[in-house]
């Protein structure tokens, strides 16, 4: 039976503080939504000694223990040799992989070092996982130990490298061999223009203790709300369907999105259900917003471009924004968002011109325009709104945030609602 985990993270970088450790975080989050117990997560650096001591933590508390790092070819890749004598296996050449790795060399046009042949050597009867995107396979490896049957999980430490490695193999691997019937299944909301404690008593009462969890997770600047449902086959779908539909007509419009999606593809994926273009200007965000926009493949059936106007100037000459409007209100003030939205929309050959325009600090605040004040415009045929919002946080949290609430316009637009109300953001 699988039902707890422990993720071991390994690598001086890690301890060192070079590197955040992101793999652990991205394995405990897949592993939760899958319905597993993640007991612990520890780091080591690279030192025999270090591994052996947390694997056989990890193998204590949880029925799979799960590690990345470690996996490379240079001497202070550790984790194979130390998984065998941990586990008193010898470690075997896989014929298979060793000419596999050779011939990802030889595609690069490159003569494989001899000690890249350490990548291709697993302890005796270990299943190995495949690794498509770089020479290091990972490998699984069921033990019985004084605490019972034990499965350790072993990948490459390269993010981009183990991200597949794991939902591809490693969680329906787990998920066949759970040895239970009950399932977990889990249905996300992502939502925006509401925090944390106003969404959690919006939703307090939707769902009760014994029908299913909610969590929330904040992942600036974005909420998910995450809704879980654990119980035999033939039930928990349909319980899953009717705590949803619960939830999401008390979440309404905050939530953007359901499952894993972003606002821009959100946002896009409006656009081109409505056959409608957007260009955007924007000042503060330099680019931003179109960056995330761009982000979705596809986007040019509704991207008409952008004008990054930082400088005044700009934003005369590019954008039309008179001379007057920037004296008498400044560069950062409704008139001059409306403006530039305008502009825009109309340069670019849009249906919709959206624009920026703020104060991301750390300089520039003004008793009257403090660090964070942002304007938004929204221009179509007929309309135009803008508004001044007080946004928070450093230079990159106020553009991130700024571009936020800048696509959120245009969804808000295109769902029929007023741009301008958007919750707490609202000024
Ligand atoms: P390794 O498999 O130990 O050779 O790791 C290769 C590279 O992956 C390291 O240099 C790091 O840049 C990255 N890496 C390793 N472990 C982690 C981790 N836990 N979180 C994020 N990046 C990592
Ligand atoms: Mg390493």
């Amino acid at each position: 039976m699988i039902r707890t985990a422990a993720i071991l993270s390994t690598g001086d970088e890690l301890t060192t503080g070079r590197t955040v450790d992101t793999n652990s975080n991205f394995i405990s989050d897949k592993l939760v939504a899958a319905g597993f117990d993640v007991v612990s997560i520890m780091v080591v650096g690279d030192y025999p000694e270090r591994i052996t001591w947390a694997w056989h933590e990890a193998l204590r508390q949880a029925d799979v223990a799960i590690s990345t790092g470690g996996l490379g070819p240079t001497a202070d890749d550790l984790t194979t040799e130390t998984v065998a004598q941990l586990s008193g296996r010898r470690l075997i050449l896989d014929t298979a992989v060793a000419d596999r790795i050779r011939q990802m060399f030889e595609a690069m046009g490159r003569v494989m070092p001899e000690n890249n042949l350490k990548q291709a050597q697993f302890p005796q009867s270990a299943e190995i996982i495949a690794n498509a995107l770089g020479t290091a396979p990972g490998f699984r490896l069921d033990l019985d130990t004084e605490h019972g049957r034990r499965h350790l999980i072993v990948l490459p430490g390269v993010p981009r490298e183990m991200k597949p490695m794991l939902e591809e193999q490693v969680i329906p691997w787990l998920q066949q061999n759970r040895g239970s019937n009950d399932i977990y299944l889990s249905h996300v909301f992502q939502t925006f223009g509401i925090s944390e404690s106003a969404l959690d008593e919006l939703v307090a009462d939707c769902v009760a203790a014994d029908e299913g969890r909610i969590a929330f997770r904040a992942a600036f600047p974005q909420i998910s709300v995450r809704l879980t449902v654990h119980g035999e086959p033939a039930v928990v779908p349909q319980r899953l369907e009717q705590l949803a539909a619960r939830l999401r007509e008390r979440i309404g419009t905050y939530a953007y999105g359901e499952g894993d999606t972003t606002m821009e593809a959100t946002v896009g994926a409006m656009l081109k259900r409505k056959g409608l273009t957007l260009a955007v200007a924007e000042s503060c965000t330099g680019g931003l917003v179109g960056n995330r926009i761009t982000n979705v493949g596809g986007s040019s059936a509704y991207m008409r471009g952008g004008i990054i106007a930082y400088a005044n100037d700009v934003k005369q000459q590019q954008l039309g924004v008179r001379s007057s409007t920037l004296e008498t209100h400044g560069a950062v003030s409704e008139p001059t968002a409306v403006e530039m939205a305008v502009g825009v929309r109309q340069r670019l050959n849009a249906d919709i011109g959206l624009s920026v325009t703020g104060i991301a600090g750390p300089d520039g605040g003004t008793p009257e325009k403090p660090v964070g004040t942002v304007c938004f415009g929204l221009a179509t045929a007929d309309k135009v709104f803008s508004r001044r919002y007080q946004l928070w946080g450093n230079r990159e949290w106020v553009k991130l945030l700024a571009s936020q609430v800048a696509l959120d316009w245009v969804r808000r637009y295109l769902l029929g609602i007023d741009p301008m109300d958007s919750g707490i953001l609202k000024r």
